[in-house]
């Protein structure tokens, strides 16, 4: 059985896989990540989550033959570090050492097969393997191993995966698709990651909401899905954010197209369940791209809130090329 650990800034999911189909999930909870407090109480609450979960369905933590988890930040494919990102008692860790000694629910350290990578990373192979990607792949007739296909999270933070050719792209250390980091705005907002003007800064959903609050002047602060409701009663403010959203995501994506000349595009995260930030899509891409024909398909995600932890936990079973 795979165990799948997706941690993301916000959120921390965990999933189990009888086999390597990713019909075969035995369960998907999830628990808040906390990053601000330390790697102990996580550990505390991740192997709580993980022994009610194990127990609900009569299974034994000695069952789990491999664990895949994906983080957010840039992982080193080599040393299996996480060397960048948002969760800071991850990074420069040993995280085999850490994970296989403190998930073990049976007192010894977890033996069998761990990994680990980027939660973008994680997103994009499962789109590209069983989601989104493939039923493009497999409408257009192009094989596996010729696909390029850019996956992009809009959540609490933009993370990216690079595939070119059926292969993810990790580079050098792993920092490949951190493309929530490259400069959207020239000397604009301040990032955690000590630069300006990231595209995360304008693209995640706390970054929509924050616009949102700035321009209407609101006392309370809106979700991202209770701005969509409003724009749909002609608020002018949600309408105008909601606008300027799509501006930013077309520069973004007419940029990254140029860069990979993709076949497709996946969107996942909270942003991308809204329908309306891909209208229009293709025609303004081919305005804004060098190659003015046929842009790439900008697509939802097809396995839900599952694709990066299911990508996790299959990342162990090496049925992702390379
Ligand atoms: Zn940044």
């Amino acid at each position: 059985m795979h165990l799948g650990i997706d941690v993301g800034g916000t959120k921390t999911e965990i999933c189990l896989l009888s086999s390597s189909l990713v019909t075969s999930q035995l369960f998907r909870e999830r628990m808040e990540t906390n990053r601000e407090l330390s790697l102990a109480d996580f550990f505390i609450r991740l192997k709580a989550l993980l022994k009610a979960s194990l127990d609900k369905q009569s299974i034994s933590f000695n069952q789990i033959t491999t664990i895949g988890v994906g983080l957010p930040g840039s992982v080193d494919p080599v040393q299996q570090v996480m060397v960048q990102g948002s969760v800071p008692f991850f990074k420069n860790i040993d995280l085999k050492k850490t994970f296989s000694k403190e998930i073990s629910l049976n007192g010894q350290e977890f033996k069998g097969k761990i990994k680990f990578d980027n939660d973008g990373n994680c997103f994009a192979l499962a789109e590209t393997y069983f989601g989104a990607g493939k039923d493009w792949a497999d409408q257009h007739q192009v094989p596996a191993e010729q696909l390029c296909l850019i996956g992009i999270t809009l959540g609490t933070g933009v993370g990216g995966g690079l595939i070119v050719n059926g292969n993810l792209i990790r580079g050098r250390r792993g920092g490949a698709g951190e493309i929530g980091h490259t400069t959207l705005v020239e000397a604009g907002r301040p990032c955690y990651c000590g630069k300006q003007g990231c595209a995360e800064q304008y693209l995640s959903g706390p970054a929509f909401e924050h616009f949102f609050k700035t321009r209407a002047e609101a006392l309370h602060p809106l979700s991202g899905k209770d701005i969509f409701e409003l724009a749909l009663q002609k608020d002018p403010f949600a309408i105008s954010a909601i606008e300027s959203y799509r501006d930013r995501l077309v520069g973004f994506l007419s940029n990254l197209s140029n860069v990979l000349d993709p076949h497709v595009i996946v969107l996942g995260g909270g942003m991308s369940t809204q329908k309306i930030i891909y209208e229009g899509m293709s025609e303004r891409l081919s305005q804004a791209c060098f190659l003015t024909k046929e842009p790439p398909a900008v697509m939802q995600n097809k396995l839900g809130g599952s694709a990066g932890v299911i990508g996790a936990a299959l990342l162990p079973e090496g049925i992702f090329s390379k």
